[in-house]
């Protein structure tokens, strides 16, 4: 990878793929909080560099709105600049990341350099037509980042985050039927081949992401337990 900032050892790497809307985020803040592990999301890094306007940012914001992939130099300098803060050290899970193939074999390098590998790549595997219902109601508190949906975990009082109180509810500007048909498409094209790509490493781990969420996160704990043990 480029760039001139030096990752620092990790020492757990968990990936979550799936399309948008299979739950990474929640899944990874879960995992996050019960494992001490680090979420790390392209998806978040990026919207935050759109915010304060980097030239990278500037780069990115089109291809957001219109739901297709960050070039690949971009995401891999943003994701490299996060790997080299120290609260990395106690492992991270990527969400959102890799999602083409030219990403994946540029963590393994970059992983390599360390000793270090992939600990497991999951599959939050679901149904297309349940995602466009999910991103289409979905909603996060902007302070302490818990997810909400309008149909399946609406907040005890109305736009009021259960967790910490603030009344800063975000809706993400992507979260759009039109936008979520490319995103979709851009996962099946670009993203769907790393299965493959993960299976062959022996990495991979396929979660039936259609239950429970609950459920859904005691299954995935196991596959962390058995990667951070
Ligand atoms: P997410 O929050 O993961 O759904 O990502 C939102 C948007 O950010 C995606 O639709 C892409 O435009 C962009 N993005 C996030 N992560 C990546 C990545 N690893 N590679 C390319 N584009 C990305």
């Amino acid at each position: 990878m480029d760039g001139g900032t030096t990752p620092n050892a990790v020492s757990t790497v968990l990936i979550l793929l799936g399309p948008p809307g299979a739950g990474k985020g929640t899944q990874a803040r879960m995992l996050e909080e019960k494992f001490g592990l680090v979420q790390l999301s392209t998806g978040d890094l990026l919207r935050a560099a759109v915010a304060a306007g980097t030239e990278a940012g500037k780069a990115a914001k089109a291809v957001m709105e219109a739901g297709g992939l960050v070039s690949d130099e971009i995401v891999l300098a943003i994701l490299k600049d996060r790997l080299a803060e120290p609260d990395v050290n106690a492992g991270v899970i990527l969400d959102g990341f890799p999602r083409t193939t030219v990403q994946a074999e540029a963590l393994d390098r970059l992983l390599e350099e360390s000793g270090q590998q992939v600990n497991a790549a999951v599959s939050l595997e679901v149904d297309d037509a349940a995602m466009v219902i999910r991103i289409s109601g979905r909603f996060t508190c902007g302070d302490c980042g818990e997810g909400y949906h309008d149909t399946f975990k609406s907040p005890q009082v109305p736009e009021t985050c259960d967790k910490c109180g603030s009344t800063n509810m975000k809706r993400r500007a992507d979260d759009n039927a039109e936008t979520v048909a490319a995103r979709l498409d851009a996962y099946h094209k670009q993203t769907a081949p790393l299965i493959a790509y993960y299976d062959e490493c022996r990495a991979l781990k396929r979660v039936n992401a259609m239950g429970a969420i609950d459920d859904i996160a005691r299954e995935l704990g196991q596959i962390a337990q058995s990667v951070t043990a």
